[in-house]
């Protein structure tokens, strides 16, 4: 079938084009804890938003100089039915786990440990770290895969680039790049990092909402402003996402997923399903520290001691989606 028309215009096709709104989510600034506890900029879970795919958890730091801040001293804590996801700026952080893993985390390079049925783990910044600049993010894991055996990947993206920009694909696919580290549901994870004045479509799944997380410089994100420490927020439906960059240089994360769609209950460390869950894996950690035996969550070989879980909160923690 052809255009009946005789004069057709020509049309524009907004690659944004779609039927709902950009939300811009703020964070939050939380201490980590400690004497001279560095704090961090908090944009996920929030209240109305727990999740994006199943990214569960958006972290953003620094840039920090360690003198100031102290670093990033973590000592061995738990985790449940998630994945960390691990990416730096600037800096470096040992990372080591109650699963044999031993690793440095590096600008560039990205960490995925799947803490699944139970792991520990300490993170700590290189004493020859002077700045620490980054992300600690989590993954939900879906019903079918959280009760997996902990593990650990890691990977360093070739960049690729195109004009005015540069991007580093360590989860899943964009731009031409695919990253080879396996996730248990349909995931995004990109830096990228544009030019002052720089606008690039991305072509997307339409299936997958997005959150654009910028670190540096001023970007639109389909047309709305988000600003260092914002994370934009874009529904499914869209096959692209324009980035358009302001008078400075810029640099954003861009993560994306297929909406979760199963209810989580999230609490300190912990992805579970039911309340109950949750206070049985505090039990097993609180076990774990009394007893010294390894059990669920194995014991990691670092001289801190580990971290004592917080007290249950006196209501029945609720799921959320
Ligand atoms: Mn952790």
């Amino acid at each position: 079938m052809t255009n009946p028309e005789r004069d057709p215009d020509e049309l524009v096709l907004d690659p944004c084009a779609a039927t709902s709104e950009v939300e811009i989510l703020r964070a939050r600034d939380v201490p980590l804890g400690g004497p001279r506890a560095m704090s961090v900029r908090r944009t996920l879970p929030q209240r109305h938003r727990s999740l994006i795919g199943a990214w569960c958890f958006v972290d953003h730091y620094g840039p920090d100089r360690v003198a100031d801040s102290g670093g990033m001293v973590v000592a061995s804590h738990p985790h449940t039915g998630l994945q960390t996801v691990s990416w730096l700026f600037t800096g470096e952080v040992e990372h080591t786990d109650s699963a044999g893993n031993h690793a440095m985390v590096r600008p560039g390079e990205v960490n995925l440990m799947t803490a699944g049925h139970g792991i520990s783990h300490s993170e700590v910044s290189t004493d020859g770290t002077e700045v620490l600049h980054g992300v600690q993010l989590w993954v939900a894991l879906p019903d079918a895969s959280r009760d997996v055996d902990p593990g650990f990947a890691h990977h360093a993206p070739e960049p690729v680039s195109g004009d005015g920009w540069v991007a580093r694909v360590f989860l899943g696919s964009l731009l031409g790049d695919t990253s080879p580290v396996e996730t248990h549901t349909p995931l995004l994870g990109v830096e990228l990092l544009l030019d002052a004045g720089t606008v690039l479509d991305l072509d997307v799944d339409a299936a997958f909402e997005h959150g654009v997380l910028v670190d540096t410089g001023v970007v639109e994100v389909c047309g709305q402003e988000a600003t260092s420490g914002d994370l934009a927020y874009v529904a499914p439906g869209r096959t692209g996402l324009r980035l358009s960059a302001g008078a400075a240089a810029a640099r954003v994360l861009v993560l994306g997923g297929t909406p979760f769609g199963e209810s989580i209950v999230m609490w300190w460390n912990f992805v579970g399903r039911t309340h109950d869950e949750i206070v049985g894996f505090r039990e097993e950690w609180q076990q774990r520290i009394a007893s010294g035996t390894d059990g669920r969550f194995g014991i990691v070989d670092h001289p801190l001691p580990p971290i004592p879980a917080p007290p249950m909160p006196h209501v029945r923690l609720k799921q959320r989606r």
